[in-house]
């Protein structure tokens, strides 16, 4: 199955016999050059760019091609990681670094797969395709959809949103074009409750509650900015399905939350307190250090009820799922939540409903219960799981058996869990499986030299639409001129067109 010969990719020399003589001549036309191997990543996010890194620096000589669906690189790096945690964007210089080797070469505004939603603007490249072009193709196109809670009244009524995904919340004041349009209401009431307990619904939360001139100077966009002068959100409440020892958070994105001024942070402190201290709590938190310190953070910041003057508050809510959103005339949305008990050891407790429900008044819900991968058109997708099914980063078919030549990294393959630190280890993993098959000549038989790829790539029209690392970096030029302007890091441009127009003034 996953056995074959090693690959022969030995093509001979061009040269006029007739310019060659006796011995010299001989030993020229005999002599072979053997193709480098070439590699196409399909994103160009995190995990795209990691694994081309690790390749640069196990194989000698493999050429890399990244494909990325919009016509700017970096996935959610740029369009994910909050505004205000510019120390976690430092990983584009290693992106830059890999982008300007010489055998890598970005193709940005390029998507594959043929159900790709962007491809409106042009046709998408197809998989098979691709995969008849390169020796090997890499599927690191990370988690672009998110799941929806599946309640009444969530798409929302009579002109009341009802709830929005996390997703496009975060995409909105990071600037990614598709979610500019995003219908939010900020302004008609103080309260917006976040359905979730992990650090994508912190960072919504954060947002919404810290002062706007502090974010103006970083690189949220001036059109968020803006939209969050005019908020009237001071009361964001987070609510979980499960309890305090469940949470999802981490340390440090709970730790901002004490740090932002006048904010008084609320939580059910007898809950708290005495799952904390309850026999089962004690010997779980004593198996997880970070978990604990979370735990002390909270009994030291949160208490039970906010004081009548707290003029910002951040509630976190246990055990709680949301029912329906309810639209009563003339008065702010209502989400109505299932009150839960526990069942269960701490480390698999379970969320069981009761007879109990309470609600919240509220201007608008937002969802951050996960981001979900889609499948491509022409690849293998394990749809309960929402990945492509791999055995470290190999993508295997429905019987298990390995797809030769096509290998997947980051959230795609593993799930959309996990920092950039374990997104790196992911595609180290595969960039480390591709070399080992290359070395051992287990990859598809494709053995073409880099211009015979772009004859391919040029039949498909690619260059014609194309952006590359040059472009992209004008573009990014462009930002940081306008971000001087403004006293901040780099203002991003929020349209496609916008964008294409200045990196591509010819198209
Ligand atoms: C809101 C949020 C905040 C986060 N904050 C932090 C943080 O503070 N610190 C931290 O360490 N980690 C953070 N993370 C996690 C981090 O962003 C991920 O670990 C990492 O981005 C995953 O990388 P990826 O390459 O798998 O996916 P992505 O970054 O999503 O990259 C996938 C790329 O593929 C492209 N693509 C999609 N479809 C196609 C197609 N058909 N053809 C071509 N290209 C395609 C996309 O445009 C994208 O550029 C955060 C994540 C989120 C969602």
């Amino acid at each position: 199955m996953f056995c074959i010969a090693p690959l022969i990719r030995l093509r001979a020399v061009c040269i006029s016999p007739n310019l060659l003589r006796g011995s010299s001549r001989r030993r020229l036309l005999t002599t072979k050059v053997a193709n480098p191997p070439t590699v196409a990543i399909v994103g160009g996010g995190a995990a795209g760019f990691y694994t081309a890194a690790r390749l640069l620096a196990k194989l000698g000589t493999t050429t890399i091609d990244i494909f990325e669906n919009l016509p700017v690189p970096h996935g959610l790096v740029r369009y994910g990681v909050a505004p205000d945690h510019p120390e976690v964007k430092n990983c584009m210089t290693k992106f830059d670094e890999v982008a300007s080797n010489p055998r890598v070469r970005l193709f940005a505004n390029t998507p594959v797969g043929t159900n790709v939603d962007l491809a409106q603007r042009h046709p998408a490249m197809p998989l098979t395709v691709l995969r008849n072009i390169y020796d090997a193709v890499v599927l690191a196109y990370g988690a672009s959809e998110d799941r929806k809670l599946g309640i009444p009244g969530e798409d929302g009524q009579g002109g009341r949103v009802g709830v929005v995904s996390a997703r496009m919340f975060v995409a909105w004041y990071n600037g990614l074009p598709e979610a500019q349009d995003v219908e939010l209401d900020l302004e008609s009431y103080d309260r917006l409750v976040v359905v979730g307990h992990g650090n994508v619904a912190l960072d919504c939360a954060r947002i919404l509650l810290t002062d706007p001139e502090v974010l103006a100077k970083t690189d949220i966009t001036r059109k968020a900015v803006e939209t969050l002068r005019r908020s009237r959100i001071r009361h964001v409440e987070m609510v979980g399905r499960r309890g305090p020892l469940q949470v999802s958070f981490t340390t440090k994105e709970l730790r901002e939350m004490t740090k932002i001024p006048g904010l008084q942070i609320v939580c059910d402190r007898q809950l708290l307190d005495s799952q904390c201290a309850s026999p089962e709590g004690a010997e779980h938190l004593a198996k997880s250090r970070p978990l604990k310190r979370m735990m002390e953070i909270l009994q030291k910041h949160a208490v039970s009820e906010p004081t009548e003057t707290a003029e910002r508050t951040f509630t976190i809510r246990f055990l709680m799922s949301p029912l329906e959103m309810v639209y009563p005339d003339g008065l702010p949305q209502v989400m109505r939540f299932r009150v839960n008990r526990l069942e269960g050891p701490p480390a698999k407790a379970r969320a069981v409903p009761t007879d109990q429900t309470t609600d919240i008044s509220c201007a608008m819900a937002l969802r951050s219960i996960g981001y979900a991968s889609a499948p491509l058109n022409e690849c293998e997708f394990d749809p309960v799981r929402n990945i492509v099914p791999n055995v470290a980063g190999r993508v295997v078919d429905r019987n298990g058996e390995l797809v030769r030549g096509l290998y997947c990294s980051g959230w795609v393959k593993s799930g959309p869990v996990g920092v950039i630190a374990t997104t790196m280890q992911n595609a180290y993993q595969t960039a480390n499986a591709i070399a080992s098959d290359i070395d051992s000549g287990n990859i598809a038989e494709c053995p073409n030299s880099r211009s015979e790829v772009d004859d391919q790539l040029s039949a498909q029209g690619v260059f014609d639409y194309c952006v590359s690392n040059s472009d992209w970096k004008h573009l990014e030029k462009h930002e940081f001129d306008e971000g001087r302007k403004l006293n901040k890091p780099r203002e991003k441009v929020t349209s496609i067109d916008k964008m294409l127009r200045i990196m591509k003034p010819e198209l």
